[in-house]
């Protein structure tokens, strides 16, 4: 399922090919997030062109609007939304436990009220498992307890307990046809805790790994340490996943510590505040300075919207609220990640990563306002 192609010399950044039911993945890979069958304001051609490889979609939200029902009568999430390429599902472990208010943590899973309407549902790795394998999708994540940032040594360590003990649940479920499973370490910021998580996972023989609890709110440099703690206990030659996670600039730090895989609502949610993303940083595209900036977003970048129009037309869009600059900004972003991802890959294939990661970083401005986007959670 997966091929380890190469490592970097200098760092651990690595390239590689998933092969999942709908096609292939080259990693390192940035996964659009469709949370609701839905990657917002996207189309499936959209999605294509702007160099999309694999999505994600939601089991907790899905499983509560349309209901998993309709999308099983629909044959299954990829017929249901028309994208034929890879999917990879979360659990919905990290919506329970960030959305909705829980009522009780059973040694099943847990009883909760929907962030909807309040009514009493269940998810559990058993539950979990049953809706990705009616959603269909290529890749299911088990069903993980996911606490935040500012838990105390001894919810973290419960935690991590029922994480292990759920993902074994989890293994003993029937799959969908060709679908692969993976697991998620927890243990938050705790060598101790990342490390035996790890192990306890990888004894039970997973088709790939993720790090949990990396997209909490908690801030930069504990969730660089979380990733740094766990992965020398994950096989090399299987897919690692940072989940909720990040910016271009942190991507590529990430790669560069032996991760594979990534999803953020980042470049979607932003462009609907009108931020757009580039090589330097982002730029409010409604700022008065581009009143009347006749270049594109990114000088160089060839997504749609950069072809065809320019920053003060979009600002115009923006400031009379017209749907159409919220597309081409989300187009704009979700190429703009993609394509550094692309670059990254070409660059650990040619031999030039460290360049590329130097001159990357020392380009890249980060925006505390991008930065406090991605620790608000609820959209994913
Ligand atoms: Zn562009």
């Amino acid at each position: 399922m997966f091929e380890l192609l190469k490592t970097d010399s200098e760092s651990k950044a690595r390239l590689g090919r998933l092969t999942t039911p709908h096609g292939i993945v080259q990693t390192p890979v940035f996964m659009p997030v469709g949370t609701q069958a839905s990657v917002k304001a996207l189309d499936p051609r959209e999605l294509r062109e702007t160099g999309t490889q694999i999505i994600l979609g939601n089991t907790y939200h899905l499983n509560i609007r349309p209901g998993i029902e309709i999308i099983r009568q629909a044959g299954g999430l990829h017929r249901f939304m028309n994208w034929d390429g890879p999917i990879l599902t979360d659990s919905g472990g990290f919506q329970v436990f960030s959305l909705s208010k829980i009522r009780k943590i059973k040694p099943h899973g847990v009883e909760f009220r929907s962030h909807l309407d309040g009514s009493l549902l269940f998810l559990g790795p058993r539950e979990a498992m049953e809706i990705q394998r009616a959603l269909g999708s290529d890749i299911a994540m088990v069903f993980d307890d996911c606490p935040p940032h500012t838990s105390t040594a001894r919810e973290l360590h419960a935690a991590v307990e029922r994480t292990i003990r759920w993902a074994g649940e989890c293994r003993q479920q029937p799959r969908g046809v060709g679908q692969v499973v993976f697991g998620i370490v927890q243990g938050g910021a705790n060598a101790a805790l990342r490390e035996s998580c790890a192990k306890a996972l990888v004894a039970l023989n997973f088709d790939g790994y993720a790090i949990g609890g990396v997209s909490v709110g908690e801030p930069e440099h504990e969730m660089m340490k979380a990733v740094e703690i766990t992965e020398p206990f994950l096989p090399s030659n299987q897919p690692r996943y940072a989940m909720g996670l990040g910016t271009p600039a942190q991507m590529i730090e990430l790669i560069a510590r032996g991760i594979d895989m990534f999803d953020c609502v980042l470049p979607t949610r932003v462009a609907r505040n009108g931020t757009a993303f580039t090589r330097k940083g982002t730029i409010i595209i409604k700022s008065a300075v581009y009143k009347a900036d006749f270049s594109p977003i990114e000088q160089g970048c060839d997504c749609f919207a950069c072809r065809h129009f320019t920053k003060a037309y979009l600002r115009h869009l923006l400031n009379v609220e017209e749907i159409l600059a919220l597309r081409m900004l989300s187009v704009h972003n979700t190429h703009m990640f993609l394509k550094v991802m692309e670059d990254t890959r070409n660059a650990i294939g040619s031999g030039n990563f460290g360049e590329f990661r130097r001159e990357f970083i020392a380009n890249y401005r980060p925006s505390r306002r991008v930065l406090l986007a991605r620790a608000a959670v609820a959209e994913r």
